[in-house]
């Protein structure tokens, strides 16, 4: 079955509504979180609809690694001097929105475990 993306992401990226941009490029876009769990809290996520990580295939492999660099791309560009990035993939790992995306935290001291 081909990919959908009836998600709020989809609908970001389609222009519908509108997001706090802090980079994009041809292959990804990264905006701010609309709740912020630390003073800087932005998702990088793909232009093409990949609802989680786990679904991803062998050929999206640099389009994975890509989104890793912007997310290191975007931290530097917000100041971070240490950041933490994170996929939830599934609902049992507190994933909401079924389209892929890499959480960009920091701005403040970030505790291990994470919950
Ligand atoms: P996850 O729980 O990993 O699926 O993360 C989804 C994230 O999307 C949450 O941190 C939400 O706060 C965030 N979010 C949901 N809707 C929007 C939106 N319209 N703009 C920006 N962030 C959003």
């Amino acid at each position: 079955m081909a990919p959908t993306d009836d998600t709020i992401f989809g609908r970001i990226l389609r222009g519908e509504i509108p997001c706090d941009q802090v980079y994009a490029d041809d292959l990804c876009l990264a905006f701010r979180d609309v709740a912020p769990q630390a003073p800087v809290h932005v998702l990088v996520i793909p232009r093409e609809p990949i609802a989680r990580l786990d679904e991803a295939a062998p050929e999206q492999a640099a389009l994975l690694g890509h989104l890793l660099l912007v997310a290191a791309r975007v931290a530097r560009q917000e100041g971070l001097q240490g950041f933490r990035t994170v996929i939830n993939s599934g609902a049992e790992a507190g994933q909401t929105v079924f389209h892929l995306h890499v959480h960009v935290i920091g701005g403040r001291p970030l505790a291990w475990p994470p919950g």
